[in-house]
């Protein structure tokens, strides 16, 4: 974009000036990107940005940690997991405080390092967090190829994946009053930018596949908000715009989706805060449940702190500033609520943007 484009769009942002427009960004990376750029501040006060559900981390109940806590203190079995998740509260705590209390925990960069450290144990059982949307899912179901390939037998996954559409539904479909959706550029490199074609047509809302730069955020911000306008005033119908076109195709990354395909199938998922939403999960097929940690005994979900308001954070209905344990009880350094954990949640951005500003 040229310098006088951009000046144009940032004009028309803060003009704004008829109803309020809500859109949601649902991937908890543009969360982070919207706060590190500073773009809710360019915005009018009738144009809205909420936070949705697409924290992989945050929407994780607490009875997946807790069966995990369950399955690290079981003999001969050590609980991998990647980076944040290892700090989100179950119902009485969290992985790392369990492992301080000497459950057998560890953290890992890559998959590679299970399959290594599986070797290198081959008498223990390594059970692997599998939390994540369409983008992770090729991950573990790559692990799961050089598992069947190499042998591997000792690694199993402890699942809770989720799928994006069916959630956007459910929003949709609850009186969410989000009117365009920022649609997660990750996950459309991997689905492909069509996935929400479907959502667009059916609840006639906009969706603008967005990237994580500066300007290209700007950029589908803007196109989202303006499709709404064009909506309301002149009847143009929303559909699905590609503001990612470096990274992002129609169709997606046909190799890792046929991988997936191979290993999961869907069925249904609870999310924290929510419920259980149809069909919005990722299982093992039947064939592959030598690999499966017991995920189908899951169906849980209790707060560590009952005031903790993380269910209506993650549906946009409050902000973070408004839970009564925000800042006071609930910090990075003492998370009562999964929000508050990773770098992508809604409270933790919320907490860094306000104290930047
Ligand atoms: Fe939950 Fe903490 Fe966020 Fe409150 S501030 S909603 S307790 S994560």
């Amino acid at each position: 974009m040229t310098d006088h484009q951009i000046t144009k769009i940032k004009t028309w942002l803060a003009a704004y000036d008829g109803p309020d427009i809500s859109i949601m960004e649902v991937c908890g990376s543009h969360t982070a990107a919207i706060s590190k750029y500073g773009i809710s501040g360019l915005l009018s006060d009738k144009l809205h940005l909420i936070s949705g559900p697409g924290c992989p981390v945050c929407v994780t109940p607490t009875g997946y940690i807790d069966r995990l806590i369950a399955l690290s203190l079981e003999k001969d079995t050590t609980v991998v997991t990647f980076g944040d998740l290892i700090r989100v509260p179950g119902q009485r705590k969290s992985l790392a405080e369990a492992k301080g209390e000497g459950a057998s925990v560890e953290m890992v960069y890559a998959p590679t390092d299970i399959v290594r450290l599986a070797k290198e144990h081959p008498q223990s059982r390594f059970v692997f967090a599998a939390v994540g949307f369409e983008t992770t899912a090729p991950v573990y179901a790559m692990l799961l190829e050089q598992l069947v390939a190499e042998q591997v037998s000792n690694v199993q996954l402890l699942t809770a994946l989720k799928t994006m559409p069916p959630v956007i539904s459910w929003l949709c479909e609850h009186g969410s009053g989000i009117d365009g959706f920022l649609a997660p550029g990750h996950v459309a490199a991997v689905t492909g930018a069509d996935l929400f074609v479907p959502l667009a047509e059916k609840y006639r809302v906009p969706f603008g596949v967005a990237g994580f730069g500066a300007e290209e955020l700007l950029l589908a911000v803007y196109g989202v908000f303006y499709a709404v306008v064009q909506y309301r005033d002149r009847g143009v119908v929303p559909s699905v715009k590609n503001y990612y076109p470096s990274v992002v195709c129609a169709q997606g990354n046909q190799r890792a989706k046929e991988l997936v395909e191979k290993y999961f199938e869907p069925c249904d998922a609870l999310w924290r805060g929510i419920g259980v939403i149809e069909g919005s999960g990722r299982r093992l097929r039947a064939e592959y449940a030598c690999f499966d940690a017991g995920s189908d005994q899951l169906m849980e979900d209790h707060k560590k702190n009952p005031a903790c308001c993380c269910d209506r954070v993650l549906l946009g209905r409050v902000l973070p500033g408004e839970c009564p344990l925000f800042e006071s009880v609930c910090t990075p350094m003492n998370p009562q609520g999964a929000c508050m954990v990773s770098e992508e949640g809604s409270c933790h951005q919320y907490l860094m943007y306000h104290r930047e500003r």
